[in-house]
């Protein structure tokens, strides 16, 4: 680990400033629907309080385009937070006020005060260096624990960090250390499972996994276009025509054999859970028919492909598992990861919420809290956020 870490700083009486992510669903009626983006932060402000500290919370929520939209205020978290602390958590309406300044500076060792939406500002997302002064104001250190937004350049990613000395949260560690693990440092053999819509969303990830995994399994929608560069009718499927070269580049090149694609599919009659299906080779997809998912000889084959992996890493679902009759492979992919006995990685996004959503977490070693984030950092790249936390310096 190149970064400091809130662990390594003398938090005791300090105010702490720290950005979570704590963009959560909500219902019509402002109620919390799924708490485990605030489950998740509950060990580091534990941490950071029990170190005799007090801390000033900052999140955003959706997307209200720097307006002030009641219906994305943050303020419903300050309540679910309450019932993990035995005190009253503060809430500051305008982050900005000299109130909230003062409000802050007043607070006792064990406080918690929780700011407004950032969203709410535009200086936010324009990473505005004066907003990001004002918010420094009201901690004495910063700490990061916003993975899932660290990819963007934002005032609370990259701003806030020129004018507070700040550090990596215990959820930002765990989560560099595990996707870093497995680039860098892997038991092997690694294999990787891609899936999901595109072959274009995915090209940079698969460009920097080729060389340096044992397999690579290829599944979901982006499959159609491997498949149809291996000259299948893949019919009515989503294929990207564009895309076709780069997939067959790929599968006539160097790390064609570490290449694993679907045998059979899933394929539909339409876009609908009530569609006529058939599992059919890929090489016979009925006329008109889309490939939804994968059929059950594929998962075979990637399950003999998985058998002996010691790290796998999974972007991507298998199918259209929003729709039950679509779910299977992916399903079926999660049940063999999660027994695998390996070090298991997946990405955020669709591939953590397609394996929440059909309650197959079990046995999985880290589940990605960033989706745009945790591609881009397997693409290799460096988090503008992560860049602006501090190094270490003389250690590991
Ligand atoms: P991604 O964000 O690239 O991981 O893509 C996730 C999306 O891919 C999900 O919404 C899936 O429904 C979709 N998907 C997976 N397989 C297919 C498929 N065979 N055809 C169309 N869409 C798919």
């Amino acid at each position: 680990m190149k970064k400091l870490s809130v662990r390594d700083c003398d938090l005791k009486g300090k105010r702490v400033l720290l950005r979570a992510d704590y963009n959560v669903p909500m219902d019509e009626h402002g109620n919390i629907t799924a708490f485990m983006r605030i489950e998740e932060s509950i060990p580091t402000l534990k941490y950071i309080l029990d170190q005799g500290a007090s801390l000033v919370i900052l999140t955003h929520l959706g997307r209200p385009q720097g307006q002030r939209v009641s219906a994305m205020s943050v303020k419903p978290v300050a309540q679910v937070l309450e019932r993990y602390f035995d005190i009253k958590v503060k809430f500051a309406e305008d982050p900005l006020a000299e109130e909230t300044l003062a409000l802050c500076q007043g607070l006792q060792p064990g406080e918690i005060v929780l700011c407004e939406n950032l969203r709410f500002y535009p200086g936010e997302e324009a990473n505005d260096d004066d907003f990001a002064r004002k918010l420094a104001r009201l901690g004495e250190l910063y700490v990061n624990e916003c993975f899932s937004v660290d990819h963007r350049s934002h005032a609370s990613t990259v701003g806030i960090a020129k004018y507070l000395p700040t550090y990596i949260g215990l959820l930002l560690e765990k989560e560099i250390n595990a996707l870093t693990k497995v680039l860098e440092n892997p038991d092997r053999p690694l294999v990787a499972i891609i899936g999901g819509a595109k072959v274009s969303d995915k090209i940079k990830i698969l460009a920097k996994l080729l060389p340096i995994v044992d397999k690579l399994i290829i599944g979901g929608g982006m499959a159609n276009t491997f498949l149809a560069a291996k000259g299948y009718n893949m019919q009515k499927s989503l294929v990207e025509e564009a895309k076709i070269g780069f997939a067959k580049e790929i599968l006539d090149g160097a790390y064609a054999d570490k290449i694993y694609l679907p045998v059979d599919v899933r394929a539909a009659s339409d876009f609908s859970n009530d569609a006529v299906i058939k599992v059919v080779p890929v090489d016979a997809v009925p006329l008109n028919y889309q490939c939804l998912d994968i059929g059950e000889k594929t998962v075979a084959v990637f399950a003999t492909a998985l058998a002996d992996a010691k790290t796998i890493l999974w972007n991507g679902p298998m199918g259209v598992f929003e729709m039950s009759h679509f779910a299977a492979g992916t399903k079926d992919i999660a049940k063999i990861v999660g027994d695998a006995d390996a070090y298991s990685v997946i990405g955020g996004g669709d591939s953590a919420a397609a394996v929440r959503s059909i309650g197959m977490e079990k046995g999985i070693s880290h589940i990605s809290t960033g989706g745009g984030a945790s591609l881009k950092f397997l693409e290799g790249k460096e988090l503008p956020g992560i860049a602006a936390c501090l190094d270490k310096v003389g250690k590991d």
